[in-house]
């Protein structure tokens, strides 16, 4: 059975593992396709695309979006174009607004005597710095153990250098998803911590916005949770999609293709979500 990876992170947002790189890893643990699916950016596609085309690795563009609803909520978008003019202003607001955010937080720490930089940051960590880079420079510093140390003492909501940022709404990282392209998918649903009759209030809410499809395969999901996730996407008639988060270094316990165990997601899913976005096959 030919198996892909729908859920990669990369260097371009918050994975340790550059986009080419990611493609040659799936290479050798015997993937037909990945897409790359970084926190608002859809700048890894690029080289990740021609690593692709090199190795016979199909690569999807794709991005994953940080949204609010009740609480965190994050939409997954599939074969949007990366060169889209309706995702462009809409990221660079994102990037903007963590920006400002990334300063004040810069500010706090060096305020404390770390010797610590927006400037250094942005070098290290590229475009799309968040707070999991500041907690691994935290760690690197020898403050914190390890990155969730460094979330608990640091960078978590009331801590000491913590900052809000601003988010997209459900319903606008939907629309932007539609209208470049591509497919929006409702990512890792039991993350949210809603019992049945709060997912499906999520899921019928996204679905008002044009959802389409629902992450059903995932790390650390039981194949009871998977099976129920599937049957509610059947019973939805959203596309089910898989994949492992995969952060690289960042999150060590997480496997490309496998995930956290015996993660396997068909190349039949990618094919639908093709389909559904009305391409053809490369
Ligand atoms: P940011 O968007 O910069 O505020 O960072 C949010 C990201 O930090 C999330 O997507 C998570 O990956 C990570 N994160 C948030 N809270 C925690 C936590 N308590 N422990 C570890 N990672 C966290
Ligand atoms: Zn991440
Ligand atoms: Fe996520
Ligand atoms: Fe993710």
């Amino acid at each position: 059975m030919k198996r892909i990876d729908l859920h990669v992170h990369t260097t371009a947002s918050d994975g340790s593992t550059a986009p080419a790189d990611a493609v040659r890893l799936a290479l050798e643990r015997g993937l037909s396709a990945i897409a790359v699916t970084d926190h608002d950016t859809v700048s890894g596609y690029a080289e990740a695309a021609r690593a692709g085309e090199t190795l016979g690795v199909e690569v999807v563009p794709g991005i994953e979006i940080s949204t609010r609803y009740e609480g965190p909520v994050h939409i997954l978008g599939y074969f949007v174009d990366p060169a889209s003019e309706v995702l462009r202003p809409v990221l660079d607001w994102v990037i903007r607004d963590r920006d400002a955010r990334n300063r004040k937080m810069v500010a706090l720490m060096a305020a404390d005597g770390l010797p610590i930089t927006y400037e250094d940051m942005q070098r290290r960590y590229g475009e799309v710095v968040g707070r999991p880079h500041f907690a691994a420079f935290l760690v690197e510093l020898g403050l914190a153990a390890d990155v969730q140390d460094a979330f608990d003492r640091f960078v978590e909501k009331g801590r000491k250098y913590y900052m809000p940022r601003s988010f997209l709404s459900i319903e606008r990282s939907i629309e932007i998803i539609a209208r470049a392209g591509g497919v929006p998918v409702l990512a890792h649903p039991f993350q949210y911590k809603l019992d049945d009759a709060g997912l499906r209030r999520l899921i019928e809410h996204c679905m008002a916005s044009g959802l389409r499809g629902m992450e059903c395969l995932y790390s650390g999901y039981t194949a009871e949770q998977s099976a129920y996730l599937l049957a509610l996407a059947g019973e939805y008639g959203l596309l089910p999609t898989g994949g492992s988060d995969y952060h690289g270094s960042a999150k060590p316990h997480i496997r490309l293709g496998t995930g956290t165990g015996s993660l396997a997601v068909p190349y039949e899913y990618l094919e639908r979500l093709r389909e559904a976005a009305g391409k053809q096959k490369t």
